[in-house]
């Protein structure tokens, strides 16, 4: 095969960067970013935006509790749990034969509230911002107004003129489908080939319209987006290209800073922040980080993790070619038991943002995630899917490797990004599956 990726063949882009090599034979690779800057940040998001996308989030709490009476909801809101996992740290010792420097703390986006999962935040962010905008353009709606009135009547009829649409793995569609669904959108969500069955279930039983196709994401945003495209009434959020998406992440930074402080965890030059957070197309994990180097400057690092079978994010760096390069154009199949990560090109918006903020990315086999899904449900007695645990392979990796300063007083934070709408049934087959690694 001689076909060229931006003019080069395979062999000639391996010779010019020698650990695409291993990438291309899906081994676990760790990549150094060697334009890592830790104390640039650039001017995507302002803290002013920060601070304002976290109080969109604070004016929509008396919607959610009206529209979600079942849901436990916390008295902040939308937000996740921070827990120190010492019995884990001992299960990556074991198993890993190393000892990890520093202490072990995971974010519990898995147990976001609705969602079950990081896109709670950037899903809902964008849909909130939608339906708030427009209301407020129709004269329906002033900020200073208690939001628990956009629940029912004459909401639910008006947004009902309006649709919304999204291409997903999964994840992203489940939390769209469900809180536009609530808000009383027409939605759409066009799910990859990788999606799991019960989220299009799930989905349905909110009235959400699931069009199934049979091909990767790229594919799915792209149908959605064309579908959308002729309809001045229709809001595609676009997981390849969002800002509003990215927006609605980066509120975590200020969560966890809130969080940490209550727990007495210091960040600073002597305690360094790792963090670390699995990625797909790149917004998640690329919002948090963002959000993280706002709050905590060059004191926090980040590490993104992807399936050795998807390592777009990874190609898309390493190359400088971001969005304009797929797994597929180097003869990886993207194909992983981690359906959030299933993506074949990074979004062509995160990329060029990731250039200087990330300290690297590494690579992990399906096979390890299942092990760690076991081991921190053994441990901890958490559930997590298996994109979930991705992050979990870089501790043991980056004390290895000697890659940070002051790593004995360092914060490893191992961020959780989905599993707790999983049903019973499909957790014990992958508990299962991960037992039978050991
Ligand atoms: C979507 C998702 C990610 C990654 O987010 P991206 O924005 O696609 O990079 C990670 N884990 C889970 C469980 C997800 O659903």
């Amino acid at each position: 095969m001689t076909e060229k990726i931006a003019g080069k063949t395979i062999a000639e882009w391996q010779e010019e960067y020698p650990l695409l090599k291993a990438i291309v034979a899906t081994e676990e690779v760790y990549w150094e970013n060697n334009d890592y800057q830790p104390e640039a940040l650039g001017d995507v998001v302002s803290r002013e935006e920060l601070d304002e996308a976290a109080a969109l989030f604070d004016r929509f709490l008396p919607f959610f509790k009206k529209a979600f009476p079942e849901v436990d909801l916390p008295s902040e809101g939308i937000v996740s749990p921070l827990r120190e996992i010492a019995g884990m740290k001992k299960e990556l010792e074991a198993a890993e034969g190393v000892s990890i420097r520093g202490e072990l703390w995971l974010k519990c986006d898995h147990e976001l509230p609705i969602a079950g999962s990081i896109k709670a935040r950037g899903g809902f962010y964008e849909i909130l911002q939608y339906a708030e905008q427009l209301a407020i353009d129709h004269g329906m709606l002033a900020k200073s107004d208690d939001y628990s009135k956009l629940y029912g009547e004459p909401f639910k009829s008006f947004y009902s003129n309006y649709s919304i649409a999204v291409g997903s793995t999964g994840n992203l569609g489940l939390s769209i489908g469900i809180i536009s669904a609530k808000i009383g959108f027409q939605v759409t969500v066009h799910m990859s080939q990788d999606a799991k069955q019960w989220k299009k279930d799930l989905l349905r039983s909110y009235g959400v319209t699931v069009v199934e196709h049979p091909a990767d994401f790229s594919i799915a945003v792209e149908k959605g987006r064309e579908m959308c495209r002729d309809d001045e009434n229709c809001h595609f959020v676009d997981d390849e290209d969002s800002k509003n998406l990215f927006l609605g992440y980066t509120v975590a930074a200020k969560e966890v800073a809130r969080q940490l402080e209550e727990e007495g965890v210091t960040v600073d030059a002597a305690h360094p922040l790792i963090v670390y957070l699995p990625c797909g197309v790149g917004g998640g994990p690329g919002g948090v980080a963002y959000g993280l180097k706002q709050v905590y400057g060059e004191h926090v690092h980040c590490l993104f993790a992807e399936p050795t079978h998807a390592p777009s994010m990874l190609l898309g760096l390493l190359t400088g070619l971001h969005h304009n390069v797929s797994v597929q154009d180097f003869g990886i199949d993207n194909i992983t038991e981690a359906d959030g990560l299933a993506v074949g090109r990074p979004s062509g918006f995160v990329a060029p943002i990731l250039e200087q903020l990330i300290a690297g990315i590494y690579t992990v086999e399906d096979r390890e995630l299942f092990k760690m899904l076991y081991q921190l449900y053994r441990s901890e007695g958490l559930f997590l899917e298996p994109s979930a645990l991705a992050g979990m392979y870089g501790p043991a990796q980056v004390t290895d490797k000697r890659l940070f300063e002051n790593l004995d007083q360092a914060t490893h934070l191992v961020w959780s990004t989905g599993g707790n709408l999983v049903p019973e049934k499909d957790r014990e087959a992958m508990i299962k599956k991960g037992k039978a690694t050991l």
